[in-house]
């Protein structure tokens, strides 16, 4: 079987078929940098880093680029709102070095939770504000118009597609026939619920903004229709084709965003004449015990905030994991709990398992239950990321694993070493498998792979001696010296399992 993603644009589950494969872009709409990222931006981010992860498994050569907006009403909202706080006489900065100011504090916060989540930087980064002018460092002079903002504002309306007005610029959602496509509304029914706002210089209520006239103080750029600054939709169209090419493969996002923001993104990229992405992918939303999550509620999570509680970042992607990334989930203290457990249980295993592999080589087949649990996990991939079915298999792993180390332990009871030696190969295979397929969706990458030096696996075998020999006090000195020594001894029905101190 092959890889099937459901494509919003097409409202079906489509077979993977890239425009060049082994080659596949993918472009996700990033970050606008004004407050600390909350945990629904760790689930948009974790999901794209998972469906990357998995198309580099399934032999993909991944192109994985994801913007910045750091030109935004709402930076320069906190940005004024910072700089009210200052008397006007003693303000030291301008809005403009502010704003600069608040979205690099942002963006520096973004990549932070983002690297201690262990989900890796894309292979691009673009910044709006680098994209605005045809002067961008990072393409190459021929493209450079096509890559700015302006340029490709300046053949919009050449083409007759958007219009100046009172210093903005408007794409007339009118003139683009296929308009609403994704979203499956029709201009008709948007029409409805659209006005203009006062300030606006729309010919349409449907008329969106490409280029907006800057207030005197506000970051702004020199254009031919004066000095302003881009619309939100606009950067993504020119980011995303200036590094992937006028056809890429993905497109993603919240679902939040396929309307206005991506349906607008594919009527100024199409009417430029490109034909722009072949899938359209969108994962759900977050709630927070049930409500939307915001300010105002005083129910907004951190990233940070989770990642200080439950000091172990797996914790929140199999929270993540266990809910298909199409659906909405919900947060609460209860559903992280469970994935806590879920996850503890798997590390047991592993830790379990990496104490009994020293010195021993996996077997050179797999045995056939874990190869029939490996097409397994692939087969639920490979299903539109049905990561809730993946994240099953590993769970049968761990069964599997954990009924091997009893078996191994029955026969090192009886002395019987070479069903025991039997035992622990098949245990040796399981871990390795369950750490693949683990690294596949980003999880136990803070399970090190730690190895005991042999001084200190004679001390635990000495105090395992030591406590069959019911010599407690004995055996609490040596766990005092390996506590000294940075790990943690615990006792268990299968025997000791030592693990470093996190
Ligand atoms: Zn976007």
């Amino acid at each position: 079987m092959s890889l099937r993603l459901y494509n919003t644009l097409t409202r079906s589950l489509e077979p993977f078929e890239p425009l060049a494969p082994p080659k596949v872009g993918l472009y996700v709409c990033g970050p606008t940098v004004y407050d600390d990222p909350h945990i629904g931006h760790a689930r948009s981010a974790y999901i794209f880093d998972v469906l990357r992860r998995y198309l580099k498994h399934r032999g993909y050569d991944v192109t994985f680029v994801r913007n910045v907006t750091d030109v935004d009403d709402k930076i320069i909202e906190k940005a004024r709102q910072e700089l009210g706080t200052q008397d006007a006489g003693h303000r030291t900065q301008d809005l403009k070095a502010k704003c600069e100011e608040v979205a690099e504090r942002y963006l520096k916060s973004y990549h932070d939770v983002l690297g201690r989540l262990g989900i890796a930087a894309p292979d691009r980064e673009p910044k709006a504000t680098g994209h605005v002018l045809p002067d961008s460092k990072n393409v190459e002079a021929t493209k450079k118009i096509d890559a700015s903002m302006t340029g490709c504002i300046s053949q919009l309306i050449t083409k007759n597609m958007a219009y100046p007005a009172g210093g903005d610029v408007y794409f007339s959602v009118r003139r683009f026939a296929e308009y609403g496509k994704l979203s499956n509304r029709s201009p008709d029914d948007l029409k409805a619920g659209a006005r203009i706002e006062p300030g606006e210089h729309k010919e349409d209520p449907l008329d969106f903004a490409l280029w907006k006239a800057a207030k005197p103080d506000e970051p702004s750029w020199n254009s031919p229709w004066g000095p302003g600054r881009p619309g939100w939709h606009i950067e993504c169209s020119v980011m995303s084709t200036a590094y992937l090419g006028d056809a890429f493969d993905i497109h993603g996002g919240g679902v939040d965003l396929v309307f206005p923001h991506h349906e607008n993104e594919i009527a100024q990229a199409r009417a430029l004449g490109k034909p722009f992405a072949k899938y359209w992918i969108h994962n759900g939303l977050l709630t927070v015990n049930g409500e939307k999550m915001s300010k105002s509620l005083g129910n907004f999570i951190t990233v940070d905030a989770v990642l200080k509680e439950w000091n172990e970042p797996d914790v929140l992607k199999m929270f993540f994991l266990g809910t298909h990334y199409r659906n909405p989930i919900d947060y609460s203290v209860e559903n992280l709990r469970a994935s806590f457990e879920r996850l503890k249980n798997q590390v047991h295993f592993l830790r379990i398992a990496s104490l009994l592999e020293v010195g021993i080589e996996p077997p050179s087949k797999l045995p056939q239950e874990i190869l029939r649990l490996e097409h397994e996990f692939t087969e639920a991939m490979d299903t539109d990321l049905n990561t809730p079915g993946a994240l099953a298999v590993l769970d049968k792993l761990v069964k599997a694993g954990q009924r091997l180390i009893q078996d191994a332990a029955t026969a090192y009871e009886k002395g019987d070493e070479v069903q025991r030696n039997h035992r622990t190969g098949g245990i040796v295979s399981v871990s390795h498998t369950l750490r693949r397929l683990g690294e596949v969706l980003g999880l136990f990458g803070s399970v090190g792979a730690f190895k005991l030096s042999e001084e200190d696996r004679r001390l635990i075998d000495q105090r395992e001696a030591a406590r069959k020999r019911k010599e407690f006090q004995l055996s609490d000195q040596i766990r005092q010296k390996l506590s000294a020594k940075g790990y943690v001894v615990e006792d268990t029905p299968d025997g000791p399992i030592v693990y470093p101190k996190s």
